[in-house]
């Protein structure tokens, strides 16, 4: 702009004209290319030959909720599928504070002295809420995280707890497929979640802590009766000795329990993730594991009945959403939800009313 001063009124008066100022927002920003979405036979590819990139991208596209997204991410499963399941899939789950973090990064450090890779994949149904994953965070896993054969993946965090265990599902898929012989799903032992990692891994393993005077009320009954392995963590320095009472608290509380689908008897064992001890002693457990249910049929059992039970699962996912975002369900829905909360109707007939609608159009 001609600085005013340099009219004829100012007479005498010169302003020189200044540099002009760059913008505000850095051009070159947003002139940045928009990436290439890559084809399927093009990530599948890249899959197979266990490029990294191309895995953390065709892992993305299972967690995109946009259409277009899915379903090259369904076709990019689809021809995984048969490079998948050679692996071995360990469930991990403690209450937080539990040590997962510090236990998955010397576990993961342990299975990989022998070569292979590993995938660190997370089932966190709060990261929803909390808008960000806590679990499978690669800060939590100092050494694993800069290991060039470890793949840190944090929770999935839209959707619903079927919606994030199914993406953490199909990412094992992904994962094997790339060669990952070693998968580890983490989860916190607090809720339902553990069903769900429970119905996906081969082996599930319980992280304990001992000396809370209440090992045994801390944890849901249910989830030690899904434990193949329950693992007491913090043995060391003073806390041996409650570790080792805990451990026998345990040992007598499974002897409750109905044996298990496997026939395989859930050991407990004492071990220090922080000061690495006892580590090797939980790896046997799990090669032996490992050895008993392939020779008595039981793995190859599972693995399918886990694959039908993710087709039940993704079958219900997909009515539930189909249902819920039909715009004229979901008008229907707020009033007959405002109807029950003031009496007005019975839960039943509301809900057959908008069943009704949804299922007049079919
Ligand atoms: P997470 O919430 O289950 O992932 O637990 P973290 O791995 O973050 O561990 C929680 C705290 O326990 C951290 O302060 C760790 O340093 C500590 N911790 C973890 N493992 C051990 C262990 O074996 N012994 C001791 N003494 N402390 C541990």
């Amino acid at each position: 702009m001609e600085h005013p001063e340099n009219q004829e009124e100012y007479k005498g008066l010169n302003v020189n004209s200044g540099v002009s100022q760059p913008p505000v927002v850095n051009p070159y920003m947003t002139r940045r290319k928009k990436r290439r979405m890559p084809g399927v036979d093009e990530i599948v590819s890249g899959i197979l030959a266990g490029d990294i990139t191309m895995l953390s991208r065709a892992v993305t596209l299972v967690e995109s909720v946009a259409p277009e997204h899915q379903s090259v991410a369904q076709e990019v499963i689809e021809k995984c599928l048969p490079h998948s399941g050679n692996s071995r899939r360990i469930g991990i789950t403690g209450v937080p504070g539990a040590g997962k973090s510090t236990s998955i990064d010397i576990f993961g450090l342990h299975v990989l002295k022998d070569g292979g890779k590993l995938a660190v994949l997370a089932i966190d149904p709060s990261s929803e809420r909390t808008k960000g994953s806590i679990l499978g965070d690669k800060t939590r896993m100092e050494r694993l995280a800069v290991h060039p054969n470890a793949f840190i993946r944090p929770s999935p965090s839209a959707g619903s707890l079927g919606g994030v265990a199914r993406k953490t599902r199909e990412t094992i898929v992904l994962c094997e497929a790339a060669g990952f012989n070693n998968i580890f799903v983490e989860t916190v032992g607090v809720g339902q979640s553990e069903t769900a990692v429970h119905s996906m891994v081969d082996f599930f393993l319980l992280l304990q802590l001992a000396g809370t005077g209440d090992e045994l009320q801390g944890i849901k009954r249910g989830i030690m009766e899904m434990a193949d392995g329950i693992v007491i963590n913090k043995a060391d320095g003073d806390n041996i000795h409650r570790a080792q009472l805990a451990q026998a608290q345990f040992r007598s509380a499974l002897h409750l329990f109905p044996p298990t689908a496997s026939g395989w008897k859930p050991e407990v064992l004492t071990y220090s993730g922080y000061y690495e001890l006892g580590i090797p002693e939980v790896w046997d457990m799990i090669d032996r594991y490992f050895e008993f249910v392939k020779a008595n049929g039981y793995f190859e059992q599972k693995r399918l009945q886990q694959a039908r039970y993710w087709m039940y699962e993704t079958i219900d996912e997909q009515l539930r959403r189909h249902f819920y975002s039909n715009p004229e369900v979901a008008a229907l829905l707020e009033q007959k939800e405002k109807r029950v909360l003031a009496n007005l109707q019975s839960s039943f007939t509301a809900a057959r009313d908008v069943l009704d609608l949804y299922f007049s159009h079919r």
